[in-house]
């Protein structure tokens, strides 16, 4: 494992692509259905960087190191012909992993064509089992069967699911055990997500967080669990298995525990721009590098002279205060 000795050396190893930034979903921690209403302003489609665009930006970033890309949203499978784009994606040989995050919605029409586009794996995001709670948390009363639907046809399809869940205090913590159980039956890993501060619509406060030691506390009172070696450099999910089984599960703890010192994480918007941080205050705009014809060589050098000027370490630094002043990108745009 490569050493890091602050957070000053950490290389660019993986980017999150959000390709629109519209959704079927109003989640109330990402997507709160009072802001983002019938006159929201989304961006103009025009505004999307095509996937020819997408394709030579991952090219360039694959010359600087990056190996992984993760496609997101917003809801990724709202893109027209997201497959088209994977295809070209998997033709790049310096990207060793390509995945995608979903509500799932759509996979039941989608899953095949992903899979025979290269597409190994998805992360589902799902938030609760019991259906009133499902319900209210989706912010459009979305029943919890068409998601496990979309999760069976991934299955199916032979893609590799993993479930993401948003934990929020006295919302879906009850919710804990239920999941834990029902995807431990499936032989699915769950992971659990601390309720983070992205953005400035979802009234964030520290109180509503169950900390990474919560959950396993509880986790490990119904089922023992034993925690894992990360089993590579910035992973940021704490991994564990049910004891006695090799049924993984696992806490990504950005506020209780976070891992600045070893994000090695860029962020672009589904219009183009380039963030070095979930919580930057500020993107720099890749289109106009991708619409004045430069070369491949000058993109990558943009990028990596943009990338060594970085110094984020926001979930190092956070306090409920710069949680309450510091303007904020939402999640939805810069993509999860
Ligand atoms: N729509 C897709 C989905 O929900 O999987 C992809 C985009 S969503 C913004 C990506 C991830 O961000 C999801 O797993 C979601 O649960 C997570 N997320 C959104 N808002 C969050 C918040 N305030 N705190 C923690 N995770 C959040
Ligand atoms: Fe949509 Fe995903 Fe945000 Fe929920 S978390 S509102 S599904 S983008
Ligand atoms: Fe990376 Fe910024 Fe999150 Fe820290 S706060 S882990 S630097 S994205």
């Amino acid at each position: 494992m490569e050493p890091i000795k602050d957070h000053l050396s950490r290389p660019l190893r993986d980017i999150r692509i959000s390709v629109t930034d519209q959704c079927n979903f109003r989640c109330s921690y990402c997507m709160p259905a009072e802001i983002f209403g019938p006159d929201f302003a989304f961006l103009p489609k025009e505004e999307y960087l095509t996937f020819d665009e997408i394709y030579e930006l991952v090219l360039a970033m694959g010359d600087l190191g990056v190996e992984k890309v993760r496609l997101t949203g917003g809801e990724p499978l709202l893109r027209k012909n997201l497959h088209e784009l994977i295809a070209k994606l998997n033709k790049i040989e310096s990207i060793k992993d390509i995945a995608l995050t979903t509500n799932a919605m759509l996979l039941p029409k989608y899953a095949m064509k992903l899979k025979e586009a290269g597409l190994k794996r998805v992360n589902v995001s799902m938030d609760a089992i019991e259906e009133e709670v499902f319900k209210k948390m989706n912010g459009r009363s979305v029943s919890t069967k068409p998601v496990l639907k979309g999760i069976a046809a991934a299955r199916e399809a032979g893609l590799e699911v993993k479930i993401n869940m948003v934990v929020q205090k006295g919302v879906n913590d009850d919710q804990i055990v239920p999941m834990a159980s029902y995807f431990k039956d499936k032989g699915i890993t769950l992971r659990f997500i601390e309720f983070m501060d992205v953005g400035s619509t979802n009234g964030w406060k520290l109180s509503s967080v169950v900390t990474k030691k919560e959950i396993v506390d509880i986790l490990d009172k119904h089922f023992p669990v034993e925690p894992l070696n990360e089993a590579y450099f910035g992973e940021v999910a704490s991994r564990y298995r049910y004891a006695g089984t090799n049924i993984e599960v696992g806490v990504i703890s950005s506020v209780s525990d976070s891992f600045c010192s070893s994000c090695t994480r860029a962020r672009i918007s589904a219009d183009g721009k380039l963030y070095t941080c979930l919580f930057a205050t500020e993107g720099y705009d890749l289109k106009p590098l991708m619409r004045n014809a430069l070369s491949m060589d000058e993109v990558s050098n943009a990028i990596s002279a943009l990338w060594n000027k970085r110094r984020d370490r926001y979930s190092d630094e956070r306090t409920e205060e710069t949680a309450k002043n510091r303007p904020k990108i939402e999640m939805s745009y810069i993509g999860g």
